[in-house]
């Protein structure tokens, strides 16, 4: 059985040594699965890539694909997953926030237990700042209503999946990438596991406030229409409204005439009306632009250097 441990890096130099020495002991621990561990350096502008060449020339299991730029963590595991050569896959971040150690117990939820993926979620968001966790428990609340893809409060990328599994997922080549997404939306058994949140060990998060808002809009575009939806209810209540209005004014003409005022409730009316239309607009705007990024079938990303390869369709096909 063969394992391979995907690790998307983005200036990781400082952790990925702590990394290394984590899984060094739990690959010590499992002799009976073969490892590959397959680190995507994400652009890096530090010794990322230096730190893995080193770890590759002392460690034959250790392979790397690194990017020409930064394409962001999505377009990471997207290129991990390509590049896999194992029976099962594993999806780690480098800062050991998702702990190796529960490997083991994950490799026998898939080969004994029968699981096609076993995936994590942590129940406390301890040490990040109150706002984000706040805004991200809103984030997950909106999901489940808007969106038929079952995304879990608080689930991470950290997960072991079976080669069926990872299949899939690859099928799914679409630009706009949000895995948490995917991993729901392709079905299949999945055991959770959770954890309390565990700080990073090294370096620092590279995920903004505002990065992370964008992301969320991704995700809400991605997986659901109900925006688009609602904007048109919108459109039909606002319609409702403006029959009831005449008919009122309407009847207030014929019944004691005289109509020549409300100059400013008119100017009120007419700047939400332009309001609510340009909102309207900027929700499609929004489908839209994410229609036109997927249509050009640009590549997810660009390898500038490896020392593995992707197996093309004719390879895998004649295994
Ligand atoms: N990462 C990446 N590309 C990016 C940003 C992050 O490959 O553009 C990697 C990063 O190196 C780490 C993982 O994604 O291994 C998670 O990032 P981070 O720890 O900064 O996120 P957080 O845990 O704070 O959500
Ligand atoms: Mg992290």
């Amino acid at each position: 059985m063969k394992l391979t441990v995907i690790v998307p890096c983005y200036n990781e130099e400082a952790a990925l040594h702590y990394f290394y020495a984590e899984i060094e002991k739990v690959m010590q621990n499992m002799q009976e699965v073969e490892f590959e561990l397959l680190f995507v350096n994400d652009g890096s502008k530090d010794q990322t890539l230096e730190v893995i060449r080193e770890l590759a020339a002392k460690d034959e299991r250790v392979k790397y694909v690194s990017f020409s730029r930064n394409f962001g963590k999505e377009a990471a595991i997207y290129a991990g997953l390509e590049h896999s050569t194992g029976d099962l896959t594993a999806i780690m971040d480098a800062d050991l926030q998702d702990p190796p150690a529960l490997l083991p117990e994950m490799y026998k939820a898939i080969t004994e237990e029968g699981y096609d993926s076993v995936a994590t979620r942590r129940v406390s968001r301890k040490g990040e700042p109150p706002i984000r966790s706040f805004f991200a428990r809103m984030f997950y609340r909106l999901m489940k209503r808007i969106s038929k893809a079952d995304i879990v409060d608080g689930a991470r990328d950290y997960r072991l999946m079976s080669r069926p599994f990872v299949d899939a997922l690859l099928e799914m080549s679409e630009y706009n990438r949000f895995s948490k997404g995917l991993f729901g939306w392709v079905g299949f058994r999945t055991k959770w596991l959770e954890y309390e949140n565990i700080e990073r060990v090294a370096g620092e998060t590279k995920w903004s406030f505002w990065k992370l808002f964008l992301y969320s809009i991704d995700g809400i575009v991605a997986f659901s229409t109900m925006p688009l939806s609602l904007a048109a209810l919108l459109g039909v209540v606002m319609c409702l409204v403006a029959a009831l209005a005449i008919v009122f004014i309407v009847v207030r003409q014929v019944l004691y005439g005289g109509s020549a005022f409300g100059w400013p409730s008119m100017v009120c009316i007419t700047i939400f009306l332009g309001g609510i239309q340009l909102l309207c607009m900027g929700i499609l705007g929004s489908y839209l632009a994410k229609t036109y990024l997927e249509v050009k079938k640009r590549p997810i990303y660009i390898c500038k250097e490896t020392n593995t390869r992707r197996k093309n369709r004719m390879e895998i096909e004649n295994e």
